[in-house]
């Protein structure tokens, strides 16, 4: 697995700086979390990172790939995929929402031309039996033929990080994935989280407030504030930075469940 590095991101909006000289590095194999108060950045970083922004200077790559200018079906394809902070799924069963992860992958080689007919019916079998076990690896495996609107919103949300899982990315980047939740089901998308990353070995980008799942998870933290990097290292390093703890701990413990 092929580590990403974000190196010296800066995006501007009109009047705004959202990140400024960003860096950070996703090892492989390894959890990441960007940390910070509403408004640091992070899901704009999110956002480069899949895509969805330019950065006004600054690269990111996987490996020795160039990502930054690329379009996010790309990015995807290449082995980066997302989740959203909002819920973003189809209509339809679980089971579709995996197929339309999955269809963004395997259409990728159709488009290229690299499929025939004989090869589609294939394809669409083995597609199922991959978002099958994408399914029950994320534990949603008695859910699979229910309609996504009707799961309760802890499993609705996991949809989401089984559908990036679809796309068998090198790097799942995950924006808040238990916001919302109660803390069972917390407890439950924790564990998903760590059983993903030791069966698939894929790196983690970890989006998220709850400042023990934080530290339980990341094997490193980077802070922003204000779309500037104020601390990276351990999760311990960071926990003990002076302006870490004024511009965030402080408040994020306080949060309510
Ligand atoms: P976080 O995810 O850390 O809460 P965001 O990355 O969503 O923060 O936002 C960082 C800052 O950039 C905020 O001030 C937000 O209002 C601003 N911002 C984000 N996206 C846009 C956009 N498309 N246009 C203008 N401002 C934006
Ligand atoms: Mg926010
Ligand atoms: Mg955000």
């Amino acid at each position: 697995m092929p580590p990403l590095h974000v190196r010296d991101v800066t995006v501007r909006f009109a009047g705004l700086t959202a990140l400024e000289g960003v860096s950070l590095t996703v090892a492989p194999g390894t959890v990441h979390a960007l940390i910070g108060p509403n408004g640091a950045g992070k899901s704009t970083c999110f956002n480069v990172l899949s895509g969805l922004y330019r950065p006004s200077c600054g690269t990111v790559h996987l490996g020795d790939t160039d990502l930054t200018r690329l379009a996010p079906h790309r990015i995807a394809a290449l082995g980066v995929a997302r989740t959203f902070q909002n819920i973003v799924t189809t209509e339809g069963t679980v089971a579709d929402n995996l197929m339309v992860g999955r269809h963004a992958l395997t259409r990728a080689g159709f488009a290229a031309g690299a499929l025939r007919l004989p090869y589609a019916v294939r394809e669409q079998r083995e597609n199922l039996e991959k978002v099958r076990e994408i399914a029950e690896l994320t534990g949603l495996g008695p859910h699979f033929d229910r309609p996504v609107a009707l799961l309760p919103y802890g499993d609705r949300k996991r949809v989401e990080l089984a559908r990036a899982l679809c796309l068998e990315p090198k790097v799942l980047l995950l924006d808040e994935p238990v916001a919302g939740m109660n803390a069972g089901e917390r407890a439950r998308t924790a564990e998903v989280v760590t059983e993903v990353r030791a069966r698939l070995g894929l790196s983690v980008l970890l989006v998220e407030h709850d400042m023990g799942l934080v530290m339980r998870l990341a094997d490193e933290v980077t802070v922003l504030d204000f779309g500037r990097l104020i601390a990276q290292g351990t999760p311990d390093e960071v926990r003990a930075h002076p302006q870490v703890l004024r511009a965030y701990l402080g408040t994020a413990n306080d949060r309510e469940d």
